[in-house]
């Protein structure tokens, strides 16, 4: 049978490109994604697939989500953790509590109640493989976005933990660092960043090339190919790694 995948945030950006990755090597596919117009869009582009509208942070959004991929699938080969947002931009006196809030429980609430059902689904396979969504930002400080940077780092944090509880079983986790990806997403943090700063958005934009070894972006695709990777059995001894796809980050600006 082919493989079952579970993608959250899968209806639009990096997680899209995940779900399409996927469907071109013959894998089931379901996501969810809190945008009900980009998972009507998805499903319209991929009939077959499973496509739900559920918020990550919300415990019986998710509980409905996960409990309809079950009842399809009886479990889960892959399950990829990747909703996140980028949260606000600015000095740390600055911030709202709201917003603080908001970003972590995208980035890491979402992860756990998704992570902790691949786990009840996985450990009596005996098998499974778990991606989770971090970012170049929880591999470094990071000036202006500390909710997302602290956010990303816990992320690395629930995934080494993990990978220690699950291993034994058969199950390995990993994390994804992705650098800048091209996208509406980058263009938004890009702009919240500009105004926070005070920089042009043309500055911010070369400063993270700048700070970039191969100097490049990175597209949906890239990061697609690598969570492919980590998934098959060329991945089959890696585990509890946070690896980056980012071209080699040397500083955040
Ligand atoms: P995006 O902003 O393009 O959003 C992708 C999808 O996430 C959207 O369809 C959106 O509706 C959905 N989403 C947002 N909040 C959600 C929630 N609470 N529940 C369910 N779905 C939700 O994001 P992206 O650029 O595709 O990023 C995907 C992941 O990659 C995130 O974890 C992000 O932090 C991480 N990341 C992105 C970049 C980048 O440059 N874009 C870099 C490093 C890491």
């Amino acid at each position: 049978m082919s493989r079952r995948v579970v993608i959250t945030a899968g209806a639009s950006g990096i997680g899209r490109a995940m779900a399409e990755r996927f469907l071109s090597e013959g894998a089931r596919v379901a996501i969810c994604d809190v945008d009900a117009q980009a998972v009507a869009d998805f499903a319209a582009a991929h009939p077959g697939t499973l496509a739900q509208v559920a918020d990550v942070t919300s415990e019986s959004a998710m509980e409905g989500f996960l409990g309809q991929v079950e009842a399809a699938w009886g479990g889960a080969d892959v399950v990829c953790a990747n909703a996140g947002t980028g949260g606000p931009a600015g000095a740390v006196e600055t911030l709202d509590y709201d917003a603080w809030q908001a970003c972590i429980a995208v980035n890491l609430h979402g992860a756990f109640l998704t992570c902790r059902w691949a786990a009840r689904v996985m450990k009596p396979q005996g098998s499974g493989v778990i991606v989770l969504t971090s970012s170049n930002a929880g591999l470094f400080g990071y000036p202006l976005r500390a909710p997302y940077a602290s956010a990303k780092w816990a992320v690395i944090g629930l995934t080494k933990t993990l990978a220690m509880e699950l291993g034994p079983h058969g199950i390995r986790v990993n994390a994804i660092c992705p650098g800048a990806v091209e996208g509406p997403r980058m263009d938004r943090v890009v702009a919240s960043v500009a105004q926070a700063s005070g920089q042009t958005e043309k500055a911010v934009r070369a400063s993270y090339v700048d700070g970039v070894s191969l100097r490049s972006w990175v597209t949906a695709e890239d990061v697609a190919a690598t969570v492919a990777f980590l998934a098959s059995d060329a991945g089959a001894r890696i585990s509890g790694q946070a690896l980056a796809i980012d071209g080699h980050t040397e500083r955040m600006t």
